[in-house]
């Protein structure tokens, strides 16, 4: 991204800054390891979005990633689909990370062999430092993979609510409480059992649960009650996905989570049928529960103003961009200048690379979210909004102090 000269001072600034990753997937670094990575690594996780947008059929998607056909076989089906999607900010950060962290100006025809050899050549211990570290100046990063067995000096993780929450069979309760060593016979039985299970996960380095903003139910103790009774008396009974002991275990929760210290993360938007996801649909739980700080993410797009103006109303909800860059950076950059002036600059969070097994493309994302960060403030110091110390102060706000602030971090 081009800048002017003030946006590019700003940006050199951000260089120096160590980064608080506000969201990532990143499983333990021996997980990637076992990856056969290729130069499809760098097209693997959301650039699906847009190949399947595009026409790539669904088992093409497969073979690309199935390291058992030949390379050559792959690069030849994926072709004409990388055409169609390299200039969208899906594919962007593939870009950077094969120019600044492999080497290669371009992924072409004529280079993507030597790229596979360097990619796999890299997929070494240290790996994580290298990136994260290395060339990202990543202090922490925030990650949620179901697991907890991280190097917390690198990695801290967040647990899904649903783990406790979703409970759809007796089977689920009864591996729980066999898990846990306790006897459940009653929903007051159950909550005991979740709050040691969070008290556990609190031990093992968790400072929060990740939810999303599904259409919940008003909670009711009484059909909640009446829904687990059935579901223990009924071992064949199984649940939908969203129902009343759902919606009631889920603010239970919540609550919990404020006792415990932990904040809730809540996906809002983007996947699917994202009306479903509709950062809305938190208003009443925001409400509900204003002892408890909730970091939301992604902006809920696209539904963007809504969710910033949640953040302007509820003062237990953070705005956290992780995602937003590579979904789009133009969307990113009008967003972020609006929340400049609609929310107070310590409820913004301005990076998560939202990445499972592409580590690298984290840098490719993070080298975006400054570029944004950049361009955003140095327009604000150019029509004469506030100084450029000014804007470089927001922008380590943004980048390392609230997140740090909003989870409490030991950094
Ligand atoms: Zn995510």
């Amino acid at each position: 991204m081009r800048l002017s000269s003030v946006g590019e001072s700003i940006l050199r600034a951000i260089k120096e800054f160590e980064i608080i990753d506000a969201h990532e997937h990143l499983p333990p670094e021996s997980i990637r390891l076992e990856h056969k990575a290729d130069v499809f690594t760098l097209f693997s996780h959301y650039t699906r979005v847009d190949l399947w947008a595009a026409g790539m059929p669904r088992d093409y998607w497969d073979m690309i990633h199935n390291p058992s056909i030949p390379l050559e076989k792959r690069w030849e089906i994926f072709e004409p689909y990388l055409k169609m999607i390299r200039y969208g900010s899906y594919a962007r950060p593939a870009f950077i990370a094969a120019r600044e962290i492999y080497g290669f100006n371009d992924v072409n025809e004529e280079n993507y062999k030597m790229i596979s050899e360097r990619i796999a050549a890299e997929n070494k211990p240290g790996i994580y430092h290298r990136i994260l570290r290395g060339k990202c100046r990543i202090r922490v990063v925030l990650t949620q993979q179901n697991r907890t067995d991280y190097d917390l000096d690198l990695l801290i993780p967040l647990m899904p609510i649903d783990v406790y929450a979703s409970v759809r069979s007796r089977k689920t309760v009864e591996e729980h409480a066999a898990r846990l060593g306790w006897s459940v016979r009653s929903l007051d039985d159950y909550l005991g059992m979740v709050r040691e299970g969070l008290e556990k996960w609190r031990r093992e380095g968790v400072i929060g649960l990740k939810m999303s903003s599904h259409r919940f139910l008003k909670p009711s103790r009484s059909s909640a009650v009446a829904l687990f009774d059935k579901l223990m008396s009924n071992s064949g009974k199984q649940l939908p996905f969203m129902n009343p002991l759902y919606c009631f275990l889920v603010e239970e929760m919540i609550d919990m989570a404020a006792e415990l210290n932990m904040v809730v993360a809540v996906h809002t938007g983007m996947w699917g049928d994202f009306r479903e996801l509709d950062p809305q649909h938190m208003i009443p739980v925001f409400e509900r529960h204003p002892a408890t700080r909730f970091d939301m993410y992604h902006l809920g797009v696209p539904y963007v103003r809504e969710a910033i103006i949640i953040g302007k109303n509820f003062p237990n909800v953070w705005l956290n961009m992780c995602w937003c860059h590579i979904i789009s950076q133009r969307l990113a950059c009008t967003a972020l200048d609006e929340m400049i002036d609609l929310v107070p600059v310590n409820k913004i969070i301005a990076f998560g690379g939202d990445y499972e097994i592409p580590v690298e493309k984290v840098y490719g994302h993070l080298v975006m979210a400054r570029e944004d960060v950049a361009m955003v403030l140095g327009r604000r110091v150019e029509e004469g909004f506030m100084a450029e110390n000014e804007a470089v102060e927001l922008a380590r706000a943004w980048f390392y102090e609230n997140p740090r602030s909003l989870y409490q971090l030991k950094v």
